[in-house]
């Protein structure tokens, strides 16, 4: 017997029927014994078609609270639904909006963190046999003003229950059937991961994977929940995401090759080399609230240096913007740059402890000619800065040249 929290995505609840076979799951495990506690969605496209109204009303800028005080309506209607489905077939349930559960968050509206969860008319209604079925992405403002916890944010209500419940696993039962060694659209031979690292996992899900919300990562991480993403009407293991243990089995070097192409990529060429340089072009870039990511500074030669970095694709025209007036400022001699570039990154904790797993993917890239622009590199992840056309290719070569293909393909 454990306690389990589970969360159903939009796309799982997206229909009556659909609503019907959550049900039917969730009467499955309680008749094993287990107690249930359950997150949802609201169905899919309901909380776009909310927003779409919202800007209709008031285009530009909407207000803050009352854009919660209606998103928040979406997962309302899930959880009344979903307890419905579950008394139609018997299985005593109660479902909770996060201002009744009183999960407490900060008073940033559209965008709030959590601070506290009261557990214990939780824990009676579990005492007392209940499935417990609230709703995700919302919590309630110490003032109780409605919140709402940003896009994606059902994941980490999720793990907020189960960390403040202390349950045996946090589950996210989605439309894949689990964390994947890169995606199996671009790669016909990627496998689904048994486990996985909290660390790895958040180096996937920044890199591009979008499986699981970065924050529900990150909480999961600090507070130790064991994750699980599982398919929502597929039978299957799905990935545990969990701390890494120091077991002697034998770990895969390389646990994924994760991608990105939404980036390009800015040079200011012919810097004068003195100290403050990096400020000066980096801080009003992200005084316009760009986001820089991979970062190259050349070695100096004749007193000049040049400076490279990467930004998201739709940042580009912007960004050239604020270089090019910095460029004159600072007596550069011009800036340059490409929108057609992509980033491929391999990622696992088994790098700690092997050497040349960076040159292993240097060699791979350059057997299929592929040039590299860019390296950066962390504890367990190397990524490279590539032309966008070579992507697929790179992809492909990296999973082979790491053993992360399938020998039978697994899939159907
Ligand atoms: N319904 C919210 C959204 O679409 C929250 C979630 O699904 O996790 O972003
Ligand atoms: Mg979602």
């Amino acid at each position: 017997m454990a306690l389990y929290v589970q969360k159903y995505g939009g796309t799982s609840v997206g229909s009556v029927d659909r609503i019907d076979a959550v049900a039917e799951k969730i009467k499955r495990f309680k008749e094993q014994g287990h107690d249930i506690v359950v997150v949802v969605s609201a169905m899919s496209g309901e909380t776009n078609r909310l927003i779409g109204l919202a800007k209709e009303i008031q285009p530009g800028a909407q207000s803050p609270r009352e854009m919660d005080v209606l998103v928040s309506t979406g997962e309302q209607v899930t959880i009344a639904l979903l307890c419905m489905a579950l008394e139609k077939r018997c299985v005593p349930a109660r479902s909770y909006t996060g201002g009744q559960v009183k999960i407490v968050t900060d008073s940033s509206h559209t965008k709030a963190r959590i601070q506290d969860i009261e557990v214990s008319s939780m824990q009676q209604d579990l005492a007392e046999g209940r499935v417990i079925v609230v709703a995700g992405f919302q919590g309630v403002d110490p003032d109780g003003n409605i919140t709402t916890l940003g896009r994606g944010g059902s994941d980490t209500t999720g793990v907020a229950l189960a960390a403040a419940l202390k349950a045996d696993e946090c589950q996210i039962y989605t439309d894949v059937d689990g964390v994947y060694t890169t995606d199996p659209r671009v790669v016909e031979g990627a496998q689904r991961l048994d486990v996985i690292t909290f660390e790895e996992m958040l180096e996937m899900a920044s890199l591009g994977s979008k499986v699981l919300q970065i924050r529900a990562v990150e909480f999961a991480g600090k507070y130790k929940v064991p994750l699980r993403v599982l398919h929502s009407f597929q039978e299957g293991p799905g990935t545990l995401i969990t701390i890494e243990d120091d077991s002697a089995v034998e770990k895969p070097i390389i646990s994924g090759i994760a991608f990105n192409r939404d980036e390009a990529k800015l040079t200011v060429m012919g810097v004068p080399d003195v100290p403050g340089v990096a400020s000066k072009i980096l801080g009003p870039v992200s005084r316009a609230n760009i986001e820089v990511d991979v970062i190259v500074q050349n070695v100096a030669a004749d007193n000049t240096t040049d400076f490279t970095f990467t930004v998201h694709r739709n940042d580009y025209e912007a960004t050239e913007q604020v270089l090019n007036q910095v460029a004159t400022e600072l007596g550069a001699r011009e800036v340059v740059g490409d929108n057609k570039i992509a980033k491929v990154s391999i990622v696992g904790v088994g790098m700690r402890s092997h050497a040349g797993v960076a040159s292993k993917m240097f060699d791979a890239l350059a057997d299929e000619n592929i040039n590299i622009q860019m390296i950066s590199t962390s504890e367990i992840k190397v990524s490279v800065v590539i032309a966008e056309k070579y992507l697929e290719l790179a992809v492909r070569a990296l999973h082979s040249a790491f053993d992360l293909d399938a020998n039978d393909s697994v899939s159907e």
